[in-house]
Formats: structure tokens, sequence, C-alpha cells
């Protein structure tokens, strides 16, 4: 508990350094003018109060009341205008600035994250939550710290003016705060197993929700009744979380009441007021106002010490968790090491692979066992194999999405590790099976950066057989995220604009993940001319389950298990008679079925 708790108070200092280096006014202002705003009301409570009773019962003149009346009065709007002109003109600038800050961080530290850190659930939930809740939760360790702050000067100035009157209502004040800290720690714990045993049906909601507002889901609820089962299971979850929750809200309730009103009402309400109205009325040893004033006073800084005890510690635990992962999600280490060569290639090199085996990171499992293989610039290569069997984790390897666990991988000798990471990515043009396309227009998703060539890009999409014509040609966007006039485009079409970024990308090699799997017969076809072609200045390898595709590949490598169990040209595997010869058969059988 206590080391949470150190955690909480290191998380909260690091995220309000965060926002102080880069919106270093917003966290002055944001303290400073509620402070300011807060002061005038917490000092008419027990000052003004105090002097406009005792001039009353004084018979002083009334223009003393006055006077005070207005400087109080001009002090509230000069500390209104200031803090509106924060607030309204400065805080949301300031807030956008914030945000900006946050996201840059984390979209800059994602995208230099090992590929492989993805396959860790827990660095991947870090990043899902800080991209949903680091905005707010930000904001709210900075309007946390000032709740604290505006109570903790709240109850300084407020105890010095009480201690001038009289000391022994101080004694009352630490009582009541001594009985209501412990059981203000109670509630903040009760609040915490609640968050906790609410967290698996959180989740479970969560995904309720994702299953009702994505489109992916959007086509199987409306044709088959998953929507009445999905409902069911979320009326369930609610019913359940009613279920859990109860037990919890008892020991609330009965812990507040206890907290709140018994030590409030029977120390400040009936205790203080007995004392000091005895002193004021019966002994006069205080005037009326010294009488409303510490019965004004005590309760507000006996209200101030619940806050900072009860309410504001459940707040910084519940902050500093998010901000935990945050920082988590930040310290995250990159395990893959970048070299210092930064060679890009303008002939294809020779690429081996010299005993190369694989297992992901946190399994067991070799997937790549023993492969060697040398492939010579210019050749067009197959990877072909049951689903599973090591195809697109050899081409990871090849594109150092992960590292080998033993054996190399060289490029003219070189092993690709002495590589500056980003320098060798840029020898690739790849188009993955779950390829994606941007928000952007047509001319961008084929170059892959903000000054397309028109012409160069117009050529490769012909070459990836992609001829539609679209409204504003390359100009046109695609997607409807930042354009209600974007171009939605079929299956087909978004993975020939994929297959295009190979023909345009000038480097030595193409890596392409099942390139004509939504592809019609004619696409495909052209597609293997322009890859023929393609080949006359790229080294080109990809995987295919079509294996029209492989037939004018120069050599194929069959994979089994993580080994390669075939290797040789179309003629000399159909020669060898063995798997790939009875996958071709069996395929070209189907294909001449489907036709007829
Ligand atoms: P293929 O491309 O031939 O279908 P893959 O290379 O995708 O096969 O997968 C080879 C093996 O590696 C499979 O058993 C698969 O389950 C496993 N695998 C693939 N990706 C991961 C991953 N990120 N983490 C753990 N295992 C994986």
């Amino acid at each position: 508990m206590n080391d949470k708790k150190t955690n909480s108070f290191k998380n909260y200092i690091y995220m309000l350094r965060f926002i102080f280096k880069h919106t270093p006014f917003m966290v002055f202002g944001y303290l400073f003018f509620d402070v300011l705003a807060n002061l005038p009301w917490t000092l008419s409570n027990v000052v003004l109060l105090k002097y406009i009773i005792d001039v009353a019962v004084e018979g002083k003149d009334f223009y003393r009341v006055a006077v005070a009346l207005a400087l109080f009065v001009a002090f509230v709007v000069i500390t209104n205008l200031c803090t509106t002109l924060f607030y309204e003109v400065s805080m949301p600038k300031q807030k956008e600035k914030l945000y900006f800050a946050i996201y840059k961080t984390i979209y800059e530290k994602a995208a230099k994250m090992d590929y492989e850190a993805y396959d860790n659930p827990e660095y991947y939930n870090d990043l899902v939550l800080a991209m949903n809740a680091m905005n707010e939760r930000a904001y709210a360790v900075l309007s946390n710290t000032q709740d604290i702050l505006t109570n903790i000067i709240g109850v300084l100035t407020i105890g010095a003016v009480i201690v001038t009157i009289d000391p022994i209502c101080l004694v009352f004040v630490a009582v009541c705060v001594a009985i209501m800290t412990p059981i203000g720690r109670l509630i903040a714990k009760v609040n915490v197993e609640r968050t906790e045993a609410m967290t698996p049906y959180d989740r479970k909601n969560l995904y309720f929700s994702r299953v009702f507002y994505l489109q992916d889901y959007a086509k199987e609820l409306r044709l088959s009744g998953a929507g009445e089962m999905i409902e069911a299971r979320y009326n369930k979850n609610i019913f359940d979380r009613l279920k859990i929750i109860s037990p919890y809200l008892t020991k609330q309730w009965k812990l507040y009441f206890c907290q709140e009103s018994l030590p409030m009402t029977i120390l400040i309400y009936l205790g203080i007021t007995l004392l000091m109205g005895y002193k004021a009325i019966v002994t006069k040893d205080v005037s009326m106002g010294d009488f409303a004033a510490t019965f004004n006073g005590a309760a507000s800084i006996s209200t101030s010490v619940f806050a900072i005890t009860s309410q504001f510690a459940i707040n910084i635990r519940e902050n500093g968790l998010y901000v935990e992962k945050f920082r988590r999600f930040m310290n995250a280490k990159e395990k893959m090491i970048s070299g210092t060569n930064t060679t890009v290639f303008e002939e294809p090199p020779v690429i081996k692979f010299e005993n190369v085996s694989f297992k992901y990171p946190g399994t067991d499992k070799y997937v790549l066992k023993n492969i060697n293989l040398e492939i010579a610039p210019y050749k067009k290569i197959a990877l072909v194999g049951y689903n599973g069997a090591g195809k697109t984790t050899l081409t990871n390897l090849l594109l150092r999405l992960y590292d080998v666990t033993d054996g190399a991988i060289t490029l003219n000798g070189v092993n690709i590790k002495e590589w500056d990471i980003s320098a060798y990515h840029r020898n690739f043009a790849a188009v993955f099976q779950d390829f994606s396309l941007f928000g952007a227009t047509l001319g961008e998703n084929v170059s892959m950066d903000d000054s397309p060539d028109a012409t160069k890009a117009k050529d490769a999409l012909n070459a990836a057989s992609f001829n539609r014509e679209l409204p504003d040609g390359t100009d046109s966007i695609i997607l409807r995220e930042f354009d209600d006039n974007g171009v939605s485009l079929s299956g087909g079409e978004a993975q020939k604009i994929a297959i295009s970024r190979a023909f345009y990308k000038e480097c030595p090699f193409a890596i392409l993940d099942e390139p004509s799997a939504n592809l019609d017969p004619v696409a495909e076809y052209s597609l293997n001319q322009s890859m023929a072609k393609a080949a006359n200045s790229k080294t080109v390898m990809f995987i295919s389950h079509r294996l029209s595709t492989t037939v004018m590949a120069d050599e194929i490598y069959m994979l089994e298990n993580g080994e390669i169990i075939e290797r040789g040209s179309h003629e000399e595997l159909m020669a060898l008679d063995g798997k790939y010869a009875y996958m071709f058969r069996l395929q070209a059988e189907k294909y001449v079925e489907n036709k007829d």
C-alpha cells in the first residue's frame, strides 16, 4: 500500500513535470488563478463576516461596512476578470497545446517501438489506454493538484484567523480531522477494491460497445441472431455488475455517514457553537463576529481536510494508475539495436539466410528451423506452403521486423543487424496481407509521402491494374475520415493501390504477401505480367496461395512446419512430383471445376 502511495505521488510529479515542460503557463495559471478566485470567498466567510457583525454589534458607523464591502467587491471583480480571461481565452489554447504534446509524444514513441512490442499484450494495453485516456487524465492531475492546493491554502489562512480568535477551536478541528481521516482512508480503500472488482466487467462492457459501434461487426449483427446473443450477454454483465457493486455501496454509505455527519455535527456544529456561543453570550470573552467566524471557519477547515484526505486521495490513486501506464509505455525500451550502416542499394544485393531459426518472443516453439537460402539479384522468388508454415515470418525476418533467434541474414555478405533500421527499410517496398490505406489522396497512398509524383503514381497504379478513373485523379481523397466525399473502394481496388506502392518505390527489393488474394483472374494475370516487368529492376519475393502466380517465379520455396521442404523452378518442382506438384494439380483441377 505504501509503495503504491509513493508511486502515485511519483506519478503525479511525473505528469505535472510533463505538463509544465509543454505548457508551463497552464500549470502556473491553473494553480495561481484558482487560488486567486477562491481566496475572496474563503476570506469573506470568516474575516468579512466577523468584521460586519462586530461593526453592527458595536454600533460603529455603517460607512465602515460599506467600505469593507466595496473593497471586497473590487477584489472579487478584479480576480473575476483575471480568472475569466485565463479560463476562457488562454486555457482552451493551453489545453490544445497540452493534448498536442501528449499525442505527439505517444505517436513518436509508438512509431519508434519494435514491431514485436505489438505481440506483448501489456505494451499494447498501455498504448491503447494512453491513447484513449491520457489527455483527460493529464488534465485531471492538474485539476486535482489545484483542488488540493486551494484547500491547503484555505486551511492555512482560516486556521491562522481562528488561532488569533481562540486556539481551542483548532483542538475541535484537530479531533474532528483525527476521526475523519482514517475513515476517509477506509473509504478510499473500499473505492479501490470496488474499482478493481469492476475491472473485468468494465472490460466486457468495452467489448460490447465495440461490437455495437464498429462497422466490422455491423453486417453480421444485421444478418444473424448474434445481436440478440450479445445483448443477452450484455444484460447479464450489467446484472452481474450490480450484484458485485452492492456490498461496496452499502459499506461506502455507512462510512460516508460516519465520516461526514458525526464528527462534523457533534464537534463543529454542536461543540464549537456551544463553546463559542457561551463565550460570546455568557462570559463575553469573544465578540459575536468572532463567534460567527470561528463557527464558519472550523466547518470550512473540516470540509477541506476531509476533501484532501478522502476524495482527493482517491483521485490521486486513480489518476496515478493511468499515469503509471503512460510512464511504463514511455519507458519501454526498444530491444532491437540499430546499427550504423546506412547503405541503400541501387542494384539489388545478394540475400543470404544462413542457418536461420526463429521463435516469436515469449514463445518456445521454433516457427522457422535452419533456413538456408541464397537469392541472386533480380530474381523472382515465390514462397508457398500451407497456412502457418512460416512464410510471413520469413519475410518479417528479412524486413527486420524481428531479429533472428539463431543464424544470420546478410546482404552482400553484411549482416543486416549492422544497418541503421530506418535506412535498412529504405531498401524495401513491402505490401502486406493486412495492408492499410490511409485517409490521404490516392497519390499519397501510393507514394506514402506528402509529395507524390502524379505520373509515376499513375504508372504504378496501372502496373497494379488499378484502372478506375477517380474524379480528381491521383488527388482524390481516399476514405471518408478527412473528406465526406472521400472515395470508397472495393477490397480488390484497395489491394491494387497497396500493390502499386511496390512499383512506385525506387528500391532494390519488393516483398509482396498474398498480392493476388482479392484480385479477379484478369487483374491477377496483369499483376503477374507487371511483376515480371518489375523484376527487371528489383528482386521480388512474394507469398502466394494461388499457384498460377508462382509459375513465372525463378525459384519457388515450399515451406512446411518452418522448414524448406522443396525448392526449384515450377518445372523442376512439378517434375519432382512432391507436395508442390500435388498442391498445384489440386488447384488446377478446382479451377477447371469452377470454370465448368
Ligand atoms: P504463414 O505465413 O506460412 O501462414 P506465419 O509465418 O504467419 O505462417 O506463421 C508461422 C507460425 O508462427 C504459425 O504457427 C503462427 O501461429 C506463428 N505466429 C505468427 N505470428 C506470430 C506472433 N506474432 N506471435 C507468436 N506466434 C506467431
